[in-house]
């Protein structure tokens, strides 16, 4: 079986201005651009919708992706403040997440409408980052992985394995958001592997060709531990995304899960 590439995307939120996006664009490109050659790991940012020009300018050539953190699922029409996929191919988006937690609670996005948006960014051609994540009080209660699956098998049933292949799901328990608790290492491992379970059914091969993120305060000093599992190909990392020091060790870490996997040229 081809190994999984590992990924990295910081998820900016709603943070940043044209200054600080360059500050943090050059100093990572400065300090990571060695491990981004040879192509052993992808990574990449998904930025405010307003700065996707910015971003596309700066990294296109450098290996590092830009991307949306949503989009509408409608072509174009009267849906004032939606983003449509066509617009995110004109900024040549490399991906966009679907489902984030953020907006499941405050914008009220049902499992129907984030699968019309992955199907959407699918036609684009673009990359469908799914994020899943249980509340404290699902996990407490014992139904975290029945949960995660559910979403999962909302989002994904009925695709094709060609296109299940080109999704990236981000385990995202609440919890752990921009609180600074994350995912024990081996609950990450468990809950990834039953979503890989989950994943199966729909299709074998493909899901162990498909890359399942882990996101949840995931920093510098705890990615290590968490990419070197067996079912954890990568994070989806906010706040630390916007420190340089603390996504470069992030992509450190990425790369050395590329490397225990073979995926590191000599040279590279
Ligand atoms: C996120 O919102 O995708 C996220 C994982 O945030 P943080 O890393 O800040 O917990």
């Amino acid at each position: 079986m081809t190994a999984r590439r590992p990924l990295a995307l910081g998820n900016w939120k709603m943070n940043g201005d044209m200054v600080a996006n360059e500050q943090l664009m050059s100093g990572l490109l400065e300090s990571s651009a060695l491990l981004m050659t040879g192509g052993a790991i992808q990574a990449g940012f998904a930025v405010p919708a307003p700065y996707l020009f910015q971003a596309a300018v700066r990294l296109k050539g450098t290996g590092f992706l830009w991307g949306a953190q949503d989009c509408s699922d409608q072509a174009n029409g009267a849906y004032t403040g939606e983003i449509s996929t066509a617009m995110l191919q004109d900024f040549e988006a490399g991906f966009c997440l679907i489902g984030h937690s953020e907006r499941r609670a405050r914008h009220h996005e049902t499992d129907q409408q984030i699968g019309a948006k992955l199907q959407a960014v699918l036609s684009a051609n673009i990359m469908p980052v799914l994020c899943v994540g249980e509340s404290l009080a699902q996990r407490e209660s014992g139904q975290a992985s029945q949960v995660v699956c559910a979403q999962v098998l909302a989002a994904l049933t009925g695709l094709k394995a060609e296109d299940l292949v080109r999704v990236a799901v981000a385990y995202e328990p609440i919890w752990a958001i921009g609180t600074g608790k994350t995912a024990s290492a081996a609950d990450a491992q468990a809950m990834h592997a039953a979503i890989r379970q989950a994943l199966s059914q729909l299709d074998a091969k493909a899901a162990g060709q498909m890359r399942i993120l882990y996101g949840g305060s995931v920093k510098a000093a705890n990615s290590a531990e968490l990419f070197a599992q067996p079912d954890v190909d990568g994070g989806l990392v906010g706040g630390a995304s916007l420190d340089v020091k603390e996504m470069a060790g992030i992509l450190q870490a990425a790369h050395a899960r590329a490397a225990s996997l073979g995926l590191v040229q000599q040279n590279s």
